[in-house]
């Protein structure tokens, strides 16, 4: 992109940067943004505002940093649409389901993976996500795993070996645990920044679950975990004792959980969309918040458990369910995605950042919650260009 943009007449502008203006949020108002070579080059009153190659007039509407979905698992096959149906009939969620779309993954060719990967990573896009996390984890086999990586890989840095999914059926559990941490980490480590386990009963157990991450770590991928989805397992602790950068779920907490989390450098990320789509209680983020833990919120998107890409409405479902505030959901959807990313380059507006900025066709960011399954994300700018 060549030439400097313009962004003007913004009525309200979130900037993530206590030191630009009010609040947590670093609210402006009356405010302007000028993008060149794709980073944030100047913030400021409207009025006083350097003149640039293009203007874009947000005409009193608000801006915001683009969301930062830190947790989707995006490249798999088919549907799992039956499966909801049953459960909203009555039926639990166990978590089995996973080996439903592992069969229609491993049979689909690259193209469909692909082809599939575009359509919500297009539609994750148009609705405000302009950084996203992309893991594996339908493949569970060598070839599968590394071949859904190298997929993930053309869409986003933020790519996540997550071989320890589940089990794969007719696998024994230890001998698997040693493929994950062997050849299939070798295979994939290549293509993958992060490595990701599923902690939780049903999947893996906790020295497992250790020997798959210290197994990652060793071969330079950072840590992130499946943790205490459906009960008070020991994955929010390993994840904190190994520093792993965020631990996802978060749902069932002991005491001792959330002094972890509060202590340590883990972002405790929460996962909403899970809640709503298996009808189970939500996370209890206000004790996470109080206790001092930083609190990221994500998709989750997945065709059995959260078939989301709308980080709006993750942020409406914790500002309801969660008893977050809004703008508590609005930090945890953009700055709190970016720490559990361990990066400082997004989720925020302010000079030197990546210019991904959101404009909504409403006053302030209140409306996103205020506003639930309304689409308000008028504008997207990616690295400074428009969608
Ligand atoms: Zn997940």
């Amino acid at each position: 992109m060549s030439g400097s943009t313009l962004v003007t007449n913004i009525g309200e502008l979130v900037t993530n940067d206590p030191s630009l203006g009010d609040g947590p949020l670093g609210l402006r108002r009356h405010a302007a943004v000028v993008i060149d070579n794709g980073r944030v080059a100047w913030i400021g009153d409207a009025r006083t505002a350097p003149a640039a190659d293009t203007v874009l007039d947000a005409d009193g509407r608000a801006a915001l940093p683009g969301f930062v979905d830190s947790h989707a698992h995006l490249v798999f096959a088919g549907d799992r649409a039956a499966e909801f149906g049953a459960r909203m009939a009555g039926e639990a969620y166990t978590g089995g389901g996973i080996r439903t779309t592992v069969a229609a993954t491993r049979a689909a060719g690259d193209d469909e993976l692909r082809a599939n990967v575009a359509r919500l990573r297009g539609e994750a896009l148009r609705q405000g996500t302009t950084t996203i996390e992309i893991k594996s984890g339908y493949g569970l086999s060598v070839a599968d795993e590394a071949r859904s990586l190298r997929i993930a890989r053309e869409f986003t840095d933020e790519t996540t070996f997550l071989g320890a999914h589940v089990v794969p059926a007719g696998r024994d559990p230890d001998d698997y645990v040693a493929e994950v941490c062997g050849e299939m980490l070798g295979a994939c480590t290549p293509y993958a920044k992060w490595v990701d386990v599923f902690c939780e009963r049903g999947a893996f157990d906790g020295e497992q679950s250790r020997a798959v991450l210290e197994a990652g770590r060793a071969a330079g991928l950072g840590l992130r975990v499946h943790a205490n989805q459906l009960d008070e397992g020991p994955g929010v602790r390993l994840a904190v004792e190994l520093g792993a950068a965020s631990a996802d779920h978060c749902t069932h907490l002991s005491d001792s959980d959330v002094a972890a989390l509060a202590g340590g450098d883990t972002v405790a990320t929460l996962l909403p969309g899970a809640e709503f789509s298996t009808r189970s209680p939500y996370p209890d983020a206000r004790r996470l918040l109080d206790a001092g833990a930083t609190v990221a919120l994500a998709t989750d998107c997945n065709p059995g458990s959260s078939y989301t890409s709308s980080m709006p409405f993750c942020v409406a479902l914790a500002v309801r369910e969660m008893r977050m505030t809004p703008a508590e959901a609005l930090w945890a959807a953009t700055v709190g995605g970016a720490r559990a990313l361990r990066r400082d380059d997004v989720g925020v507006l302010r000079v030197g950042a990546r210019a991904d900025l959101l404009l909504l066709d409403a006053p302030s960011y209140l409306h996103l919650a205020y506003r639930p399954g309304v689409p308000l994300v008028s504008t997207v700018l990616l690295n400074g260009v428009p969608l």
